[in-house]
């Protein structure tokens, strides 16, 4: 893993993505007003994405003032190139976890994450937001050195951590999924949304309890004790009690954790298949190498493919590579789905953080008290997204956790055995 990263002043939403996603663009962000004085508030929220908004929308729940700050369109980041396939199991398995941080701490991450899918499962429900929220199962393919003895380990591990799933030999996953690979963990409890969609609604939730919504960049943080003063890039300031800082894959200096690094990662999507031509269950199926391949179906029946990840931040040098990469995926899903329709609707690339553990970033920042990290790194991110918004919640409110440090900042760099 290179240490890439982007720049927290210069990153723009087209320095995070190039190309088209399929999501919900036929509708509109909700709007920011222009900061045209300095305000005060209990929270802000710096970055209106997924992340700011599940934050925003938590914080406001609770009775807090929230104001959220972007400095362009709200959702339209990184949020916009997720593939937003909602999964408990997280990129680094629990046999890797296990070996990194021993099997309580590894199980109980795993506990959590999959706490943290059904959490957003019910605040969907309990608002009923049209993000064409759907649960679905996972299905973890056999793929690199990872067969079918290592797949038995990983489940036999899961089953002790109290997690479901159940083991597909290769011919039970030929027979139920038509997939021809060596094996597969099949597991129950993720879900698949549109994350424009889920953003936009969660901000406008927010928005209805009061949250203003304000166009603004946000270049410097003083942590005063009692107050935090979020300096602009115009005359005036916003003062807060606490900050959440969910700015995505761009972090200010003062953040950057030794563990996180950016890279770049590709996805199309076809265009809409007959029903005959999906696979069982609609499962969210992904490989189980680094990196990995994965794929899901849309709403309206198209296939999205992605992976193919690079370690390179450079935005110019990841767009040169879409149109390769693009045709890479394609070839890829007709050698792994060799029934679908493989034309393309859709093709994107965007920039991808992650962090050596494959654990998020989550809590206050070292030397800073009163300003929290939100950052769900990697391809969990929107499921820790949520939980960066329950921890932040917790922690404002004065709770303290021991389990809140196994995603602190601070921990030390950590990679799992190869
Ligand atoms: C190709 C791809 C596929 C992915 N697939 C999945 C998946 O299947 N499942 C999953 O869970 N995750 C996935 N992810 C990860 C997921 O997309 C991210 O974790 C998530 O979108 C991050 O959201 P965010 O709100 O933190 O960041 P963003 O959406 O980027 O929002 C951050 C916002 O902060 C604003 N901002 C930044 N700096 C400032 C500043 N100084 N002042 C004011 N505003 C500022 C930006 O303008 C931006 O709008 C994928 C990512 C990519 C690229």
């Amino acid at each position: 893993m290179s240490a890439s990263s982007l720049s927290f002043e210069n990153t723009s939403h087209d320095d995070l993505l190039t190309g088209r996603s399929p999501w919900g663009m036929h509708l509109k962000a909700p709007e920011r007003v222009a900061l045209t004085e300095s305000i005060s508030t209990d929270v802000a929220v710096v970055g209106g994405g997924i992340t700011g908004a599940l934050a925003a929308e938590h914080l406001t729940s609770l009775g807090h003032e929230v104001v959220v700050i972007d400095r362009e369109q709200l959702g339209l980041g990184s949020t916009r190139a997720s593939t937003a396939m909602l999964q408990w199991e997280t990129d680094s398995s629990l046999a890797d976890l296990t070996a990194l941080y021993g099997f309580e701490t590894a199980a109980h991450v795993y506990r959590r994450s999959r706490a943290a899918v059904a959490g957003l499962a019910e605040l969907v429900a309990i608002h009923r937001i049209a993000c064409v929220f759907h649960p679905r199962p996972t299905l973890y393919i056999a793929a690199g050195e990872t067969g079918d003895r290592q797949l038995r380990e990983e489940l036999d591990l899961r089953h002790r951590a109290g997690l479901p799933g159940v083991f597909l030999p290769y011919l039970s996953l030929r027979k139920e999924f038509g997939l021809d690979r060596e094996a597969a963990i099949l597991s129950p409890g993720s879900a698949e949304a549109d994350p424009l969609l889920l953003c936009w609604s969660l901000l406008d939730i927010a928005a209805s309890r009061g949250a203003r919504m304000i166009a603004a960049n946000a270049v410097n943080f003083h942590d005063e004790g009692k107050r935090v003063v979020i300096e602009t890039d115009g005359p005036y300031v916003i003062e807060a009690a606490q900050v959440v800082l969910a700015t995505g894959y761009v972090m200010p200096h003062f953040v950057m954790p030794e563990t996180h690094a950016t890279a770049s990662s590709f996805a199309l999507s076809t265009v809409p298949q007959s029903p005959d031509r999906l696979w069982a269950e609609r499962a969210l199926i992904w490989e189980a190498s680094d990196p990995y391949l994965y794929m899901r179906v849309t709403a309206d029946n198209r296939i999205i493919i992605g992976g193919e990840d690079e370690e390179i931040a450079d935005p110019e040098k990841r767009d040169a590579m879409l149109w390769d990469k693009t045709l890479k995926l394609k070839e890829k899903l007709t050698k792994l789905w060799p029934k679908a329709n493989a034309t393309i609707s859709h093709a994107w690339c965007g920039a991808f953080g992650e962090t050596s553990d494959g654990l998020p970033l989550i809590g206050p920042v070292p030397g800073s008290p009163n300003i929290f990290a939100a950052y769900g790194y990697g391809g969990n991110g929107i499921t820790f997204s949520y939980l960066a918004s329950r921890m932040i919640a917790a922690m404002i409110a004065g709770d303290s956790q021991a389990w809140f440090e196994d995603f602190a900042l601070d921990r030390p760099k950590r990679t799992p055995p190869a």
